[in-house]
């Protein structure tokens, strides 16, 4: 089997939105008429990541086995590494891998979880992930969460989003606002809590304080992700359990986290490695004995392919993130992930499992 083209562009969700708001999608074809599909980081409508696959990974791909993604990859990357190896190239590469992945799944009639060690659980509890809580009263944000728990989650994670410019701004308010969810969720509901990084080591000790005596599940990003050494310091201080990952592209980088003290790790299958990185990131986190709750946002490719990688995973407690999908719709997918009664069904079919209605993908592609 080989490569003969490889088509990187943008989804359309909504007739007004913006370039920075759709989805970055990459097709492979090969010389047998099979086809794969892969997403890139969402980030900035992942333009930069479908301009690298366009103008330098598709040229080195043309003519290449797919089953050799990893060694084609692996040599794709360090021939292109000084582009910086974070953020938009190794959102191109994670595309391509799970294309390639999905035509492997196609070439050999089995779905990825199969080709990858079998599933432990082919129904996949989720947690809610509700963004832009900063800038909300304490009661609308217990409006919100209210609304997210008709879909049956696992559990509930507040995200803060505020500006990473502005650090321990409202201390009180977001302790506030966490005991307000307590409140109205009872005591004995999983919650995490996410900083958005906006914390500094000081602030981020008495909010995790607060969140222990609350019981809260874990508390996501306390600090700058860069500063990994001060993520680690939070993690220590704490009894809480605190998460770190998602933006971090490359596994050494994940072993500097886990090295700081950092005992759950959320790296992204869209934004580093597709599902060969985060199968290395399964063995990296079972070797020092850390959790990994895989980070995912995008609601289609992304969330299914992180759905075969987290139902293989040997400590696989934790349910997988779900964002309120409702902004971007599915009509270019047949069979899109929908959580029924507060699961998700792993897909059977091959590869990913996603089956694509051309004439709607024609339709939103830009
Ligand atoms: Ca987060």
């Amino acid at each position: 089997m080989k490569i003969t083209d490889i088509d990187a562009f943008q989804v359309r969700w909504a007739p007004d939105d913006t370039p920075l708001q759709r989805s970055a999608f990459v097709i492979i074809r090969t010389d047998d008429g099979l086809t794969g599909i892969g997403e890139a980081s969402p980030m900035q409508g992942g333009v930069a990541s479908l301009g690298v696959i366009s103008h330098d990974l598709a040229p080195m791909l043309i003519g290449q086995d797919p089953l050799d993604h990893a060694v084609i990859l692996d040599r794709a990357m360090h021939a292109l590494i000084k582009l910086g190896p974070e953020g938009a190239l190794t959102g191109a590469l994670a595309a391509l891998d799970i294309a390639m992945w999905d035509l492997k799944g196609k070439a050999t009639a089995l779905p990825i979880y199969k080709l990858i060690g079998g599933a432990w659980n082919t129904a996949l509890p989720f947690y809610a992930s509700i963004g832009g809580n900063g800038e909300r009263s304490p009661d609308q944000v217990i409006r919100i969460v209210e609304e997210r728990l008709k879909d049956q989650p696992a559990a509930i994670k507040i995200r803060f989003d505020n500006k990473r410019t502005s650090l321990d701004t409202d201390l009180a308010g977001d302790i506030e606002k966490a005991r307000a969810v307590r409140r109205l969720v009872g005591d004995g509901f999983p919650l995490a809590f996410d900083a958005n990084n906006c914390y500094t080591v000081g602030g981020a000790i008495r909010v995790g304080r607060a969140l222990e005596e609350l019981g809260y599940w874990w508390f996501e990003e306390p600090v700058q992700h860069y500063h990994v050494r001060a993520m680690g310091e939070v993690a220590r201080a704490l009894d809480i359990t605190v998460s770190a990952g998602e933006q971090t592209y490359t596994l050494p980088a994940l072993n500097d986290l886990i090295s700081a003290g950092v005992r759950m790790v959320q790296p992204d299958i869209v934004k580093m490695g597709g599902i060969t990185g985060l199968l290395r990131c399964a063995a990296l986190t079972h070797a020092h004995g850390v959790e990994l709750v895989p980070h995912q946002t995008q609601p289609t490719i992304g969330h299914t392919a992180n759905l075969h990688i987290v139902a293989s995973l040997l400590q696989n407690a934790k349910p997988v993130e779900w964002n309120d999908p409702s902004s971007r719709t599915h009509p270019i997918f047949e069979n899109p992930p929908v959580p029924i009664g507060g699961v998700f069904h792993l897909p059977r079919d091959p590869g990913l499992g996603l089956r694509v209605n051309e004439t709607e993908l024609k339709n939103r592609r830009h």
